[in-house]
């Protein structure tokens, strides 16, 4: 019935390359179509509601139906649905949730420069690294260092950047320049009683050994979500942050916090950087900060960056980077409300109120015989399958199982997503407690199915 000539379904499949799908088993069952949604809800074609158990994409932390967006965006679009900010031109909506955004960083900030996407963001982010480091002298000082099962984005700069594997392979990925450490996480790869911060500073040491090797004057930056969220939910072990950042201060490299999950609320602090201590140069973020009502992201700047731009243009001139729909005023009108409602709700004190029971809930999940590790923080959590809960071997091939569960999950009215050996769990950050207990219930039958 799905598949009637001129249906969606139908029509879906002729004309769409899908994100993140596997386009041969998309021509088989074609797309579940999303029609509306309240709250942390959302409806398909067919009259069935879900828990959208990963707020879309780790994105509408306000959930689905929050009219004050829609009349943020309306009043904009009536006033002046487009101005770019190219060549001294600038809106009103730019302006303020440039000087709003400064006033909440977790540090102190100088600048902001807007895009349209997270990737966008850590595209400038890069770009940034390497002009900066021209305008002060150091042209070798370029590479830039990520950590395996990173996610950092889709474009090529970004997608090398993310340091997992199906990003890099058949797309000629890595580019130059990118080097990855590694992944800090703690459950799969601390040595035999090696305590946390003893595995910290393992990691720190390697991170110092790379740096090192590749000699400290030819690396410029080290990249970093304060929890990994794509490459498994992963929480950094204890001192982690502090120890890595002892190492970059001391080889004069700039720490670029990927905020774009972990930004407004989700770890139940405005940023995950205060949740972890980290001291940014470049803050990037996009996702909660229109709460995905809009795509918007913006690039945080320090002094020391932000001094060498200016500079730059004193001796260059223009700053030749920027895209048409950076900073465009309907969406940035809307992330301006978005964060005047996190405030207003108090959405930190929220996620910091329901984030123990979701927590808790999370772990028993994590006594379930296909589990291996329940992990997470405030209102993001992920839940690692293994094949064997002693040995902790994943199945082979773990996605397999993560996307059956996933599958389960849908039927027992959970929208979530295998990502690799795991499934996540990032509901709208609104959820309350009884709505928590309803998703988690559904999540252990969908446990109990896959087994
Ligand atoms: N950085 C992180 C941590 C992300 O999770 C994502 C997307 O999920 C991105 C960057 C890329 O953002 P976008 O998909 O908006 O380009």
């Amino acid at each position: 019935m799905n598949d009637r000539p001129n249906s969606l379904h139908a029509l879906d499949k002729q004309s769409l390359v899908h994100p993140y799908t596997n386009l041969a088993v998309h021509q088989e069952t074609g797309p579940h179509v999303i029609t509306g949604g309240d709250g942390i809800y959302v409806v398909d074609d067919e009259g069935k509601r879900y828990i959208e158990g990963l707020a879309g994409l780790f994105c509408a932390g306000l959930g689905f139906s929050e009219q004050r967006l829609v009349e943020a965006a309306t009043r904009q679009l009536k006033t002046m649905p487009f101005y770019h900010s190219f060549a001294h031109k600038s809106t009103e909506p730019g302006i303020r949730l440039a000087e709003k955004l400064l006033s909440i960083a977790p540090v102190s900030m100088s600048k902001v420069f807007f895009a349209g996407s997270g990737s966008e963001a850590n595209d400038t982010a890069i770009k940034l690294i390497w002009y900066y480091n021209n305008a002060l002298g150091r042209p070798e000082k370029k590479k830039i260092i990520s950590r395996r099962k990173a996610y950092h984005g889709v474009t090529v700069a970004t997608a090398s950047l993310t340091g997992l594997p199906f990003n890099h392979r058949d797309f000629d990925l890595p580019i130059a320049n990118i080097l990855h450490t590694d992944c800090p996480h703690y459950w799969r790869f601390a040595e035999t009683g090696e305590t946390e911060e003893d595995f910290a500073t393992r990691m720190a040491n390697n991170l110092e050994a790379i740096i090192l090797e590749e000699g400290p004057e030819t690396i410029a930056a080290f990249f970093a979500e304060p929890v990994m969220v794509s490459g498994g939910v992963i929480t950094p072990p204890k001192t982690y942050f502090e120890k890595v950042q002892a190492v970059l201060r001391k080889y004069d490299i700039l720490l670029i916090a990927d905020e774009v999950i972990c930004g407004f609320g989700r770890t139940g602090n405005m940023f995950g950087s205060e949740t972890y201590g980290l001291k940014p140069d470049m803050i990037s973020c996009a996702k909660q900060l229109s709460a995905a009502y809009m795509p918007i992201s913006a690039l945080m700047i320090n002094e020391k960056i932000a001094d060498a731009l200016v500079d730059q243009s004193r001796k260059i001139g223009t700053f030749s980077h920027g895209f048409t729909y950076g900073g465009h005023p309907v969406a940035a009108a809307v992330a301006l409300e978005a964060l005047t409602i996190y405030e207003e709700i108090d959405i930190v004190g929220h996620v910091r109120s329901v984030a123990p029971a979701f927590q808790d809930r999370v772990r028993k999940l994590g006594e379930h015989p296909l589990i291996g590790e329940a992990r997470g923080v405030g209102l993001v959590a992920g839940l690692e399958f293994v094949k064997d809960k002693v040995t902790r071997e994943n199945f082979p091939p773990a996605w397999q199982v993560a996307n059956q569960a996933g599958k389960f999950a849908t039927a027992r009215g959970v929208l979530t997503r295998g990502l690799g050996d795991m499934v996540s769990l990032c509901p709208a950050m609104i959820i309350d407690d009884e709505q928590v207990d309803d998703l988690m219930t559904r999540m252990g039958l969908a446990l109990d199915d896959t087994l």
